[in-house]
């Protein structure tokens, strides 16, 4: 029996997110997501996809921690037919944060490169623990089966020192790791690809701004297939504004804040991160509430909404020079496939660039990929679902097969 299947698991600190596909169509055959692990108020939600499996199902009894959840994703799977222990499953691909500069690519996980994600904790405190943790569960589940790690900052290891790196003092910089990394790379990989497809090219030969606009938010550069800059750097902080971080500041903010509020770093860090961005602005981080505040005439979701695209505007310009020249630029995750008024107002006034949306396009809406720019438009304007784990499972079955062929 060939093993064509390829779980991934997106581990947080209390959750998990799974999908099990079969890589021989890309089929996805059961998605769900286990949350709150370790509380009382746990939640496995288990979708199984084949045929009439049945709709979805909820456990809400307390599951104490990720092995927990883990077994009990597996009774889930085993219920539907689709048990971890079938010799049909190759691998379980693993999302995980922070590569650093050493992981360039997917990797089949052993020790050493355990140990190295592990040296990575500090520039990603929060993700890669849990990141491990859900490697390390899923190991002790199937130590047999290969377990491969997909980084979220391996797409943008191709940019360019004057790119990745901050003019500050080199030594302080390489001693401390301090550099632009990047993130959400899988989405963009994949946009970047699909956009390429899209219009009929072979990626090589096209360049791409691939605008990821989730709650986190970031843009990217794609000159030929390869990350040529991104707007997210040492951390997921910087660059656009996002649902609740405030993205580019003048770094000086920081030392005003200490210096005449009296505020911890840890009280700056809640600040930017949390509760800056979009609900900073105007209290809502969902741009369907702003969307529907603005034609309520509410003004401050007004200007939270134009703040948000004059960055947006300044990093289409920014890329557009880093390319020198551009064929698509790809809107993706929930505010870029979703909100028409938002792809609109970010290339309005950029005719000159050869932006031009079709309106009627632009406002339709569908799950594929799409083009919502006039045909005559010298630029393509695409909208493109981004699927990290569909990309995810791709990598990591490419990898298995290429290692069990020789
Ligand atoms: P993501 O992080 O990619 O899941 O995106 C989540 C964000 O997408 C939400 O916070 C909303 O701001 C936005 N979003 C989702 N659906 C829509 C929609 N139909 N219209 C506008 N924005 C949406």
């Amino acid at each position: 029996m060939t093993a064509t299947r390829v779980l991934v698991l997106n581990s947080g600190s209390s959750s998990v997110k799974y999908q099990l596909l079969d890589m021989r169509g890309g089929a996805r055959l059961a998605v769900g997501l286990v949350e709150r692990i370790g509380e009382e108020t746990s939640r496995l939600v288990h979708t199984p996809l084949l045929g009439d499996a049945g709709g979805k199902r909820e456990r809400t009894a307390p599951i104490a921690d990720h092995a927990a959840a883990l077994k009990a994703v597996a009774e889930e799977l085993a219920a539907d037919g689709l048990g971890l222990d079938s010799p049909r499953l190759a691998a379980i691909g693993h999302r995980v944060v922070h590569g650093g500069l050493r992981f360039t690519e997917p990797t089949v996980i052993d020790e050493e490169v355990l140990a190295e994600v592990e040296r990575l904790v500090p520039l990603a405190p929060l993700h890669n623990p849990a990141n491990i943790t859900g490697i390390r569960t899923a190991q002790a589940l199937r130590p047999d089966l290969p377990q491969v790690a997909v980084f979220d900052t391996a797409f943008h290891t191709t940019m360019p020192e004057s790119a990745a790196r901050y003019a500050i003092d080199t030594e302080t910089a390489d001693r401390h790791l301090i550099r632009r990394y990047g993130f959400h790379g899988t989405s963009h990989a994949y946009v970047a690809r699909e956009t390429a497809r899209l219009l009929g090219k072979d990626p090589e030969d096209v360049n791409v701004i691939v605008l990821h606009l989730g709650n986190g938010a970031s843009a990217s550069a794609v000159a030929g297939g390869r990350c040529v800059d991104t707007s997210m750097g040492l951390t997921p902080l910087e660059g656009l504004v996002m649902g609740t971080r405030s993205g580019d500041i003048d770094p000086a903010v920081t030392f005003h804040l200490m210096r005449v509020a009296g505020m911890s770093t840890d009280d700056i860090d809640v600040l930017l991160n949390k509760k800056s961005g979009l609900v900073g602005l105007c209290g809502d981080n969902d741009m369907r509430e702003i969307r529907r505040r603005i034609d309520a005439g509410d003004e401050r979701a007004q200007l939270a909404f134009d703040i948000y695209i004059h960055r947006l505007k300044k990093y289409i310009g920014a890329y557009y020079a880093v390319l020198g020249r551009v064929d698509a630029i790809a809107f993706t995750a929930g505010v870029g496939e979703n909100a028409a008024p938002v792809r609109e107002a970010a290339v309005s006034g950029l005719e000159e660039l050869g932006l031009a949306l079709d309106s009627g396009l632009n406002a339709e809406r569908s799950d594929g990929a799409r083009l919502v720019s006039t045909p005559y438009a010298r630029v393509a304007v695409a909208v493109v679902p981004t699927d990290e784990e569909l990309e995810i499972a791709r990598q990591t079955f490419a990898l298995v097969s290429e290692n069990a062929l020789g």
